[in-house]
């Protein structure tokens, strides 16, 4: 019989235009692992809203192989480690998996070649980006470091390949190695159970994302006039299903340009994604190490001081008296997502209002967001911040009142702060301006004037 090929899953949890199912499968039976691995990402490891969709979309995965008469193999331990063990345990002839850029993962890549027993190739596809981090070049062959030429350079290869759809079936091996229980990785929260309202919001898994495109095609031609504005459902809600690779970007392309219309505005959003992904290829420690030197001096207020740790609880947990903030970090709690124009907001709030270093949002929101992902978030954080590699943002500091007023956000409000849905729709973007005084609501905790005037002392102390 011929050798076995294992494809190795982490962040491409789908059959339809997985380069790893069509290579491994082109040479005969296939055996779908995926390794629960908490150690090589260190204190990368995913968070607890990553964790529920995790959970969620491998057994979705799961019901979709034995659908073709495969199944899912779950193991738990060093990733390297524990697929060289499999391999010699199956006598493997590859492992076969798409390339992933987060640092921990191309280590795990390198030390995995190395562990392999002889006869059994490690072989990383393309297919999570439209292209490969790091392809898109200069005319010097650089790396591009700023968006806008990033998108030039990317548009000229597009559009990707036709995406290539899920097999009918796949051929299993003679005997199926032993797999650990779902359940038993106890992946989902459960006292207290802070997701029940992640069910409502979402679907993990590939047909859940095909579902989110179909119905976001309706949308597309809106997108431009409409994506800024968080009271309305004008954008895709794709990113937790792209961030777990339920869809390939190609698709989700391809998809997109049938639905016509002006698409442009959002094929160039999907290529931030590339962007990011861009970015920590060339800079691996980016969500920890600011890309702008002068920024590791900045005098950020000192985070195990009292009165800064209820400023981090007040935004965490949406009390910070500015109710735009305060609804997006609420919907970020309940639903484990956030829209971006509010997202921008809520993380210039935390960097600029409450001067609390980049890197502490970072970190609430690689816990909370279903979309967590180490380039995407890193990126945004430094975008917002200043200290990325490309423009210097800190000097923009928004104004929430001025952004809830001007994006609408009324109706978005009331949805996620009740205590103030009965305030009209002028005096809702600021209640505290409008003599409102509302129980149980929170007075604002540095007024804007105030906190605008210390972010920019502070930040002139680095300028020189
Ligand atoms: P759409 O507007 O429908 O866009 C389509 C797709 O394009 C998204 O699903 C996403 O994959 C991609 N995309 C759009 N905007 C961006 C962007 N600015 N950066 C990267 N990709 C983008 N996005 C994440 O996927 N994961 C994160 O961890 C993340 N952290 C963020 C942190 C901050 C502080 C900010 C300001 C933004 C962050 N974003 C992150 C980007 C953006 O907010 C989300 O991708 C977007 O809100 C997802 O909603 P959507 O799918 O409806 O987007």
């Amino acid at each position: 019989m011929t050798r076995p090929a294992i494809v190795w899953l982490r962040r491409d949890l789908r059959l339809a235009d997985q380069a790893a199912f069509v290579a491994a499968a082109a040479c005969g039976p296939v055996i779908p692992v995926y390794v629960l691995d908490d150690e090589t990402p260190k204190h990368r490891m995913m968070g607890g809203a990553s964790r529920w969709w995790l959970h969620h979309s491998l057994s979705a995965l799961d019901a979709d192989l034995r659908k073709r008469g495969s199944r899912l193999v779950l193991r738990r331990g060093v990733a390297a480690d524990v697929l060289a063990d499999l391999a010699r345990e199956t006598d493997a002839a590859a492992v076969h998996c798409l390339r992933h850029y987060e640092p921990w993962w191309r280590n795990a890549e390198r030390a995995l070649k190395a562990a392999l027993p002889d006869g059994c190739a490690l072989e990383c596809h393309p297919g999570n980006y439209l292209m490969p981090p790091g392809s898109v070049t200069t005319g010097a062959g650089q790396p591009y470091k700023i968006y806008t030429p990033f998108w030039r350079a990317l548009a000229q290869h597009m559009p990707p390949p036709k995406p290539v759809p899920a097999p009918d079936a796949l051929d299993g091996p003679k005997a199926w190695p032993k797999s650990d229980t779902l359940v038993d990785w106890k992946l989902l929260p459960t006292k207290p159970d802070w997701a029940t309202g992640f069910g409502e919001e979402w679907t993990p898994g590939e047909a859940g994302a095909a579902d989110r495109v179909e119905a976001f095609l309706d949308k597309a031609k809106h997108y431009e006039d409409r994506r800024n504005l968080p009271s309305i459902e004008g954008t895709s809600r794709l990113s937790p299903h792209l961030h777990f690779g339920e869809i390939s970007p190609a698709t989700v392309w391809h998809a997109t340009m049938q639905a016509g219309g002006s698409v442009e505005v959002f094929l160039k959003e999907l290529v931030w994604r590339d962007y990011a992904q861009n970015v920590i290829a060339q800079y691996p420690d980016y969500g920890k190490a600011n890309a702008r030197d002068a920024f590791d001096a900045f005098p950020w207020r000192d985070p195990a001081d009292s009165e800064v740790k209820a400023d981090v609880e007040a935004w965490q947990q949406g009390r910070t008296g500015y109710p735009l903030v305060d609804a997006g970090m609420r919907q970020l709690w309940a639903t484990g997502w956030m829209h971006n124009r509010v997202r921008m907001v809520a993380a210039s709030f935390l960097i600029k209002h409450l001067l609390v270093d980049w890197r502490v949002g970072e970190a609430w929101f690689w816990d909370t967001l279903v979309d967590a992902d180490y380039g995407s978030n890193a990126t945004n954080w430094q975008w917002t911040s200043g200290s990325g590699v490309d423009s210097n943002m800190f000097v923009r500091i928004m104004a929430p009142l001025t952004q809830s007023d001007k994006f609408d956000a009324a109706g978005y409000i009331r949805q996620w702060v009740p205590e103030l849905a009965d305030l009209s729709d002028k005096d809702i973007h600021d209640p505290e301006a409008a003599g409102k005084f509302v129980k149980g609501y929170p007075k604002k905790r540095i007024a804007h004037k105030q906190a605008r005037e210390r972010a920019l002392a502070a930040h002139a102390k680095i300028k020189t």
